[in-house]
């Protein structure tokens, strides 16, 4: 590596994930002089062992259920087969084609990327250890920490794929295992359950709590339940796994905690990630680091307590989404300009899940509105009753709007909450998330047109009843 040790810039970047070439980006197309130092792979968690290549399995999962379900619509095609290899293959091709691109741009945008691992010190420097233990120290104006995070592991369940695994296996996998435990369930959890469960294993989610997706609204969890049901997924909720025995032949049988036993192929290890905050900081700095080990931060400008040191992304406690580590970034460089960022509303991000039913979600749920104290009016309606729903052959979820109500007529005012179980509700969130981060009322809603036949055709009927006059509901 160059001597670097007389190099200043306008920011330095530690961590090239979404948080940390977010921030790189957004700050170099405002002409600052930027420095990212990433130890693996620029695009980080998201781009190589998350959000991208879980996605890409579950549209092989889809592709197979739709060709397995082509018979309704009078296309007659022989039962398929799964080449999961196949999808694996497709899976990299899109991750390097995203990393090539990602690259590039760094490159065109003039950012500096150094390889190697980052540390900060004092004086807003960072030291810089190549992978083959040289070392360099570059300086900052501002330091941005975005090292992002790693799988949980519970103790007695070390990975040791192709038995046990966290999601980082999984996503190398080229084989799918025939019996398979996924502990958690959670966002990633159910995706993988999804998955694997399409493709033909035999899935068990086990869960410690008394419900899967316990962030999501009652009534949209339950559609997934009874959906995961339907195809053969075996929930057990409130179970503590114990540890689990290898067996000689394979496999392993895990205890469930409650005298029960599991045999499986494989288990998949899903119960949330930790921060990557181990040596991260060296001595001698005010960074504050909490007893789980995130960067603590002030929420309203992403400053860390270390003056000129600001933390963003799966590093500090906030959602662990990826464009949650966009809009820090932003936040962090717009502080460090000297800007006012408008923090980000964490009640109201965006939540989406690629499960099979999807999910989305924005604001409020019925619970937590009720919880506060809220004088709410509901309104649930069903994708049977839509359209297009009809068509796709995928009539199963509803749209379930929660708005405060308007104490002058009785019925709804500002929204306060969309939630989303059916056919492509990711991509329909959009107005949704919209409305309440305006804080639209219904009545300024149910003014817009939605399309006809569309999936938001839904969203529109339940906005109209919210006001009083529904059309078809
Ligand atoms: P990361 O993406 O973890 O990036 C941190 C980077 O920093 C890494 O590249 C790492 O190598 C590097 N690094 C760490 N320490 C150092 C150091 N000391 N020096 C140099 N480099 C360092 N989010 C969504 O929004 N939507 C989804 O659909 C979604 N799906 C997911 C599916 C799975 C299976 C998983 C695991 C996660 C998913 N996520 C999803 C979460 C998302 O991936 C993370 O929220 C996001 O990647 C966090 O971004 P980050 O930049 O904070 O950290």
């Amino acid at each position: 590596m160059t001597d670097t040790s007389t190099q200043s810039f306008d920011i330095v970047i530690i961590g090239g994930g979404p948080g940390g070439y977010g921030a790189a980006l957004y700050a170099s197309g405002l002409g600052m002089n930027v420095a990212i130092i990433e130890k693996d792979k620029v695009g980080g968690t998201c781009l190589h062992r998350g959000c991208i290549p879980a996605k890409e399995f579950l549209e092989t999962a889809a592709v197979y259920r739709h060709v397995s379900g082509a018979k309704d619509f009078g296309i007659d095609t022989s039962q398929p087969t799964v080449n999961f290899s196949v999808s694996q293959a497709r899976k990299q091709r899109i991750v390097d084609q995203l990393w090539k691109g990602l690259q590039g741009l760094l490159k065109q945008r003039k950012i500096t990327t150094f390889a190697g691992t980052g540390q900060l010190l004092a004086g807003k420097s960072v030291k810089i250890t190549a992978a083959d233990g040289t070392s360099s120290t570059i300086a900052g104006n501002a330091i941005i920490l975005a090292a992002g995070s790693l799988p949980r592991v519970i103790p007695g369940f070390e990975p040791n794929a192709p038995t046990v695994m966290t999601s980082d296996e999984v996503l190398m996998l080229n084989e799918l295992p025939q019996r398979v435990a996924v502990i958690g369930g959670g966002a990633i959890g159910c995706e993988f359950a999804s998955t694997m469960a399409d493709l033909g294993s035999q899935v068990t989610i086990l869960e410690g709590l008394p419900k899967i997706l316990p962030g999501c609204d009652t009534d949209v969890a339950e559609v997934v339940v009874k959906h995961f049901a339907k195809r053969g997924i075996t929930i057990k909720t409130g179970v503590q796994v114990t540890g689990h025995t290898p067996q000689s032949g394979g496999g392993t049988v895990i205890s469930l905690g409650n005298g029960e036993t599991l045999a499986v192929d494989a288990v998949v290890v899903s119960v949330g990630r930790v921060p990557n905050s181990r040596d991260l900081v060296a001595p001698g700095t005010n960074v504050s680091i909490s007893d789980r080990g995130f960067v603590e931060i002030d929420v309203n400008t992403m400053r860390t307590s270390e003056q000129g040191v600001w933390a963003i992304g799966d590093l500090v406690n906030t959602p662990q989404l990826a464009h949650v580590g966009f809009a820090e970034a932003i936040v962090a460089v717009k502080d460090i300009r000297g800007e006012h960022a408008v923090p980000v509303d964490y009640d109201k991000v965006p939540w989406c899940i690629y499960c099979h039913p999807e999910v989305a979600f924005a604001g409020l749920s019925e619970q937590a509105a009720r919880e506060r104290g809220i004088d709410v009016v509901v309104e649930k309606h069903k994708f049977i009753g839509d359209a297009r729903a009809l068509i796709l052959g995928e009539p199963e979820g509803l749209v379930k709007i929660i708005a405060e109500r308007n104490p002058a007529t009785g019925h709804g005012g500002k929204i306060l909450g969309v939630h989303m179980v059916g056919p492509w509700v990711t991509e329909q969130l959009g107005q949704g998330y919209l409305a309440v981060n305006w804080e639209a009322t219904v009545d300024e809603v149910a003014h817009y047109i939605q399309p006809h036949p569309t999936l938001s055709e839904t969203f529109g009927e339940a906005v109209m009843a919210l006001t009083g006059r529904g059309l078809h509901g």
